[in-house]
């Protein structure tokens, strides 16, 4: 669930992986190359079903992206799966948490043998990281926002719409507890640094702020803000055009909401 951040894996680059072997497709908007540990290549269980349901979950992502967050990157987005043992082998020295997948360039994702919800909401999380990418390439967003849009796309487009009591109770216990983090705190580009507990604090954290914000002036108010942020690449002014109000404010109501 805490995914995406930046780390110094060679970007582009396609290993060695189960077999030895990528197998290659691609649709109107996406390159993917899988190496999952699937037996047959053909029939209901077989790689080529495989490929091709990813393909049509990615480009539903794609239209999804436009239409929540005004996104659609032009170039063809990378998207490597690999299977799980492989990507633990590759990758998890990279992180002090266990994660699902990564934007760095490409889309690197640990995969299944079979197109499930958690395999689903890792592909639309890493969509945005990539589609911000393509926006603004020399653009390094807070982590908190850049988290914040994955975070919400990925629940928006499951039809999640607002945080649930379990999420509710745990920012509430950690503002009781002093253990909230000062969004200012969360702008570095990446939460690849924090340990597992912490992270999936500050996912949250960003996760509920992009709610927050969606509550104020509906949530078609983020796809403006998106829009502008990704063309002034201005944070202050994207928030007092949209929300009218600065950050810091900002905050300051989200907590005092939280109860
Ligand atoms: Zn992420």
């Amino acid at each position: 669930m805490w995914l995406g951040f930046l780390l110094s894996a060679p970007a582009g680059a396609i290993d060695r992986g189960a077999d030895g072997e990528f197998g290659h497709r691609s649709s109107a908007h996406f390159e993917l190359y899988q190496d999952v540990a699937i037996d047959r290549a053909g029939g209901f269980r077989g790689t080529r079903h495989f490929e091709q349901q990813i393909l049509t979950e990615l480009e539903s992502a794609y239209d999804q992206l436009d239409d929540y967050l005004g996104l659609r990157p032009r170039r063809k987005i990378e998207v490597v799966i690999y299977d799980p043992r492989v990507f633990d082998q590759q990758f998890s020295g990279a992180f002090r948490f266990a994660a699902a997948g990564f934007y760095h360039g490409v889309i690197r994702i640990r995969g299944a043998t079979v197109l499930d919800v958690r395999l689903s909401r890792v592909l639309h999380h890493e969509l945005v990281h990539a589609a911000l990418d393509a926006a603004a390439p020399s653009y390094s967003l807070p982590a908190w926002l850049n988290e914040g849009f994955a975070e919400w796309f990925e629940a928006r487009s499951q039809g999640k719409r607002e945080l649930n009591g379990t999420e509710h109770s745990m920012l509430l216990s950690a503002k009781s507890n002093g253990a909230l983090f000062p969004l200012s705190s969360l702008s570095a580009p990446s939460f690849g640094h924090l340990n597992q507990n912490a992270a999936h604090l500050a996912y949250l954290q960003s996760y509920a702020m992009l709610e927050f914000l969606a509550k104020q002036r509906g949530e078609r108010s983020l796809r403006e803000f998106c829009d502008r942020l990704m063309r002034t690449h201005n944070l202050a002014r994207a928030l007092k055009h949209v929300y009218r109000a600065d950050l810091k404010t900002l905050e300051a109501r989200f907590v005092a909401e939280l109860g």
